[in-house]
């Protein structure tokens, strides 16, 4: 092993170290720190103002109690986290998710991946997660709500459109964004948009922000199709999941010719050869807040396959949309056996190391989250940007400037991968330009 790996290597088993048993933070530091020997060797500095270090050790972490009452009046207790991760690039931003699987170790893999994500969008915003282990699923909206407050309670001390902006992610979505920024209100005494985004469009939020995680990283897709002289017309595509990011993956695909014929929930899958009627999946999800399989329900021709895998339909353009590890090693090669052409990562870090590298063995398009997925958070930017002006933007407007925001995320992981010997390799160009502008910023600032 070379010298500056065995040093990295060091690194990595200092960060295991410190942070036990946080197995997904432990894989995001990996894919990041694995990339990084040819650019410290171009830049000694980093090594000895210890960036990588810094880097790996989050600048504040909270953790807080959520007590609410559920509608039989029995109180209820769950655990809140914020980890504002990095702020050389503006102040932290990241979302907030509500599942029952949240703990530390997942909230700091996704404000570590957030970090270069954020760096890669151009935008001048840092890194940070939060979240709590709270089940969104089966609650009221009445319970929601007061949840919803308790947890603002704790939070808002350390929130401000100059210091950390939360937004949504799994479980979280306008519903309690609307409760949050109702509650941050109330107990500051202050209107103050720019503290949230993913706000409705009648109080500070933007056009396109709704659709932007899923139509980024179609675009995406589409650019990497592009490179390589392909495009979306007539390919059969899978979408896993069924929530936001996945619908307005759907809606893109569709736009630009081609067929998305599965989803799924995490009961099961839907699939529909004729393509999938998205209409009625919004008004399942959107509306009823029910699961998929009611899609059968209407629609006779299509299979609900309870505990289905979807990566085992073929196709040609697969974008996992829904959440960490999700697609296996076994699951990679399935799909390259079947013929996938490109995968783009609609969630954040949803295929295993194995998975990765049977994509970038066998060379297909491979978009990593930390790219494909970053026009959502790029377009809670833009709706940062409207707030501060007190402006807001037409819908094909901010359309066009998230597609273009996508285009050079594409073209600078593109050329970073050349640069660095490793063309088309977009999971070594995005982690090393996404690192290179937080460290140079680091680097600048001194050591704090
Ligand atoms: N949760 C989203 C993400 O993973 C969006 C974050 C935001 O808009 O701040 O990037």
């Amino acid at each position: 092993m070379a010298k500056v790996d065995m040093k990295i290597e060091g690194m990595y088993q200092e960060v295991l170290k410190r942070n036990p048993g946080e197995t997904e933070f432990h894989q995001a530091v990996l894919e990041v720190l694995e990339c990084l020997g040819p650019v410290v060797v171009k830049h000694p500095e980093y090594l000895e103002r210890k960036i990588i270090e810094r880097i790996c050790e989050p600048e504040r972490q909270i953790i807080f109690r959520v007590p609410w009452q559920d509608d039989k009046g029995i109180v209820q207790i769950n655990r809140g986290f914020r980890v504002e991760f990095n702020s050389s690039l503006g102040p932290y931003k990241g979302g907030l998710r509500f599942h029952p699987s949240v703990y530390l170790g997942i909230i700091k893999f996704l404000g570590f991946e957030q970090i270069f994500k954020n760096s890669l969008t151009g935008l001048p915003i840092g890194g940070g997660k939060g979240g709590s282990d709270f089940d969104p699923k089966g609650k009221s909206d009445d319970e929601v709500m007061r949840f919803c407050q308790s947890f603002m309670t704790e939070l808002y001390r350390h929130l401000g459109e100059h210091t950390d902006v939360p937004a949504g992610d799994i479980g979280v979505g306008g519903r309690e964004i609307g409760y949050m920024f109702g509650q941050y209100k109330r107990i500051t005494n202050r209107y103050e948009p720019g503290v949230l985004t993913g706000k409705g469009l009648t109080w500070g939020g933007s056009l396109v922000r709704t659709e932007a995680t899923g139509y980024g990283a179609t675009f995406f897709v589409n650019e990497m199709l592009k490179a390589r002289n392909d495009s979306f017309e007539g390919k059969k595509c899978l979408v896993s999941g069924s929530g936001n990011v996945a619908i307005y993956t759907i809606e893109k695909i569709h736009q630009l010719g081609g067929t998305c014929i599965a989803c799924s929930d995490s009961n099961g899958v839907i699939y529909d050869e004729k393509g999938l009627d998205l209409d009625l999946i919004k008004q399942i999800k959107e509306v009823e807040r029910r699961r998929i399989e009611d899609y059968t329900k209407k629609h006779k021709h299509a299979k609900y396959i309870a505990n289905g895998n979807i990566w085992d339909i073929p196709c040609q353009v697969a974008m996992p949309s829904a959440t960490q590890n999700e697609i296996n090693g076994k699951d990679a090669a399935t799909l390259v056996k079947n013929g996938c052409i490109a995968v783009g990562e609609g969630a954040n870090m949803p295929t295993t190391p194995e998975g990765v590298k049977i994509f970038l063995d066998a060379k297909i398009a491979y978009g990593p989250g930390k790219a494909a997925n970053a026009g959502g958070v790029a377009t809670s930017a833009l709706e940062m940007q409207q707030n501060a002006s007190r402006d807001s933007w037409s819908f094909e407007y901010t359309e066009k400037k998230l597609e273009d925001i996508m285009i050079n995320i594409h073209r600078n992981c593109f050329e970073t991968a050349e640069e660095y010997g490793a063309p088309g390799n977009y999971v070594l160009g995005a982690n090393i330009c996404g690192f290179i502008k937080v460290a140079n910023a680091m680097v600048a600032h001194g050591l704090i």
